[in-house]
């Protein structure tokens, strides 16, 4: 696997060639890719299924609540798979946010206000775009480190067989 800093090195190249994407994707739109982009790239790669990767570090104290994450994936499971791994991360991080917002009512004995949800719907409907576009820098974040794990990994297996035959030529 490549180091955390590697992965980093290599995504903020890709970074460079993300901005370069600027003059095709659509002007309004863009920012939001590139903050999907980055916001998977530092703080929700797919590494984030490892308590001691360098993603998983840089949580400090809300470390603790990506315990269940670690639990759940397998290092290189679902959480390294195209796409699904994004979307079950975002979908991991709406879990945690309606946790603590049953926790801000459960002890701040406030009452559910439901409309809320349709001004949350609203918002939705109003930036779906922009949304769609910060998931799909994720996604394309996510998708060169998954590469890049794969490429690697083949390569490590070439070399330890290079390695076993040489052994094996020794004796
Ligand atoms: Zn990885």
């Amino acid at each position: 696997m490549p180091s955390g800093f590697v992965h980093d090195i290599i995504n903020l190249t890709f970074i460079i060639f993300a901005s370069l994407l600027y003059f095709f994707l659509p002007y309004d739109y863009y920012p939001f890719f590139l903050l999907g982009f980055t916001f998977s790239t530092f703080l929700l790669s797919p590494d984030l299924d490892l308590s001691y990767s360098k993603v998983s570090k840089r949580w400090g104290i809300l470390k603790i609540f990506l315990y269940p994450y670690f639990f759940l994936s397998s290092h290189r499971g679902i959480s390294h798979a195209f796409i699904l791994g994004t979307l079950i991360r975002y979908f991991y991080l709406i879990l945690l946010l309606l946790f603590f917002l049953s926790i801000y009512i459960y002890f701040g004995k406030k009452s559910l206000d439901l409309s809320f949800l349709k001004v949350l719907k609203h918002y939705i409907l109003i930036y779906k775009y922009h949304i769609l576009f910060f998931l799909l820098g994720g996604v394309v974040a996510d998708t060169i480190h998954i590469i890049l794990d794969r490429i690697c990994s083949y390569e490590k297996k070439i070399y330890v067989r290079k390695l076993n035959v040489k052994n094996y030529r020794k004796f």
